[in-house]
């Protein structure tokens, strides 16, 4: 992957070029540009053998006007302040375009968490839950997992949080295991937006994804879902990847068998029902009609770009295409569904999942499956009929277009304090 965009840099790039198409004065797309406030702080924990060590760790508010703060808690060495003041900003943009009451917010640890043990995570995520707990609070910043965290960390920093505070708040955090109070159906949220997403865009071009041949770059939660529910849709999967490689089958590959080889090695590649296996950015590039880049950002640079063959790309990652990228793409006419509605699954099965926390009821999972049908759906007729109405170049821009709008207009609304 590219290292030379900077995902913030990216962002206000975005931003600046839905403002062209608003009516939103300089100064209030000003602030709409950075984040309200960032946390950083040093966590410092004791390992296994008794030593100490010292982890930096992040949290960026980014808007709050339209309600708490949302979104989730990365582990990477990657992590940066500028890194997780991005993705808090993609966050405030998605709950707004998919219409929740949230603002963004986002945050992460510098880690590989592949060289701590289990009791060591624990301890490392417990630390952090600990600096957090002034800020979160289901009122307050709700977060939630993203790359290399998921149920377990959630429930970690729901018990740090509660103990705390001496109460019950399920609704701290979202992505929690159903028995500390999640909601059936988040984990497959994420990619069921995806698949969603694309089944819409298809429809728009007058195709079918039934027909699709898709590849799908990171075969992590976001990843492995889309795959298996495009699969199920009638696509037919021909590549898949992770940070080890891409496999490689023009028949299509069986997702749910990839999975659980992953699950048993580590790894998709090795994969016996896989015809070749190739480095993990050829992927990208394959002549394949969708392609669904699902792992981090910055996959696709401007070089790249040029290279894609798909007709399609849907964006499971956040910030997976470099704005160069994206004016080649609209260029040669691929038609890219952006980010903030694509992933937008996640946050919103986590709203939904908040509704019942709160309410202290459970919904089954066909509901669940149901409003977030309705949610993605709605959220795609509005970005195209933006795309279609403010003559954009494409639908990021449009999706900018709505979700600025709506944040901007929380903003005026509410006024400036003091
Ligand atoms: P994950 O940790 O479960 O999976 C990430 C996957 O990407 C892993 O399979 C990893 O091996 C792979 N990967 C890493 N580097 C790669 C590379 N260079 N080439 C190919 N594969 C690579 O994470 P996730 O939760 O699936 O998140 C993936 C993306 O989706 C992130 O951008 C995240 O912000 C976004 N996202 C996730 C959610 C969610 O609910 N999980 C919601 C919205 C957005």
């Amino acid at each position: 992957m590219s290292e030379e965009a900077n995902p913030f840099e990216s962002l206000q790039e975005q931003i600046d070029d839905a403002s062209a198409y608003l009516d939103v004065g300089d100064d209030v797309i000003e602030r709409l540009k950075h984040p309200e406030r960032v946390l950083e702080t040093n966590l410092t924990v004791e390992l296994d053998d008794g030593s100490l060590e010292r982890f930096r760790a992040f949290r960026s508010q980014f808007n709050g006007d339209r309600g708490p703060y949302k979104g989730g808690i990365r582990y990477h060495p990657n992590v940066s302040r500028d890194e997780v003041k991005a993705l808090s900003g993609w966050m405030a943009y998605k709950t707004a375009i998919v219409g929740i009451p949230y603002g963004g917010g986002k945050g992460g640890i510098v880690i590989d968490p592949k060289e701590y043990s289990e009791k060591e995570l624990e301890r490392i995520t417990r630390s952090f839950a600990k600096e957090l707990r002034p800020f979160i609070g289901e009122d307050r910043d709700i977060p939630a997992p993203d790359v290399n965290t998921g149920q377990p960390e959630m429930n970690w920093i729901k018990d740090t949080y509660e103990t705390l505070e001496n109460t019950t708040e399920p609704g701290v955090v979202t992505g929690k295991a159903i028995e500390s109070g999640g909601s059936a159906g988040r984990v497959e949220a994420t990619g069921r937006s995806t698949m969603l997403a694309a089944r819409e865009a298809f429809d728009y071009l007058g195709r079918d994804v039934a027909d699709a041949t898709v590849a799908v770059q990171g075969y992590g939660n976001a990843g492995w879902i889309a795959a298996n529910l495009l699969e199920e849709q009638g696509a037919t999967v021909v590549a898949v990847s992770d940070s080890s490689g891409a496999i490689h089958h023009e028949d299509g590959l069986d997702t749910q068998a990839v999975r659980d080889h992953k699950d048993e090695t580590g790894s998709v590649v090795d994969f016996e029902g896989a015809t070749d296996e190739f480095a993990g950015e050829e992927l990208l590039t394959l002549d394949v009609d969708l392609l669904v880049p699902a792992a981090l950002e910055n996959a696709v640079d401007e070089e790249r770009a040029h290279d894609i063959e798909a007709d399609v790309i849907v964006e499971a990652a956040n910030g997976p295409l470099t704005p160069d990228a994206d004016d080649v793409l609209t260029e040669s006419d691929v038609l890219v569904v952006p980010d903030i509605l694509a992933n937008a699954g996640g946050v919103t099965v986590s709203y939904f999942e908040w509704v019942q926390n709160r309410q202290r009821f459970y919904w089954d999972e066909e509901r669940v499956n149901d409003e977030l049908e309705t949610v993605i759906v709605n959220a795609f007729d509005d970005l195209v009929d933006a795309y279609e109405n403010n003559d954009v170049s494409n639908f990021r821009t449009a999706a900018y277009v709505v979700a600025i709008r709506r944040v901007a207009q929380a903003f005026e609304e509410g006024g400036v304090f003091p």
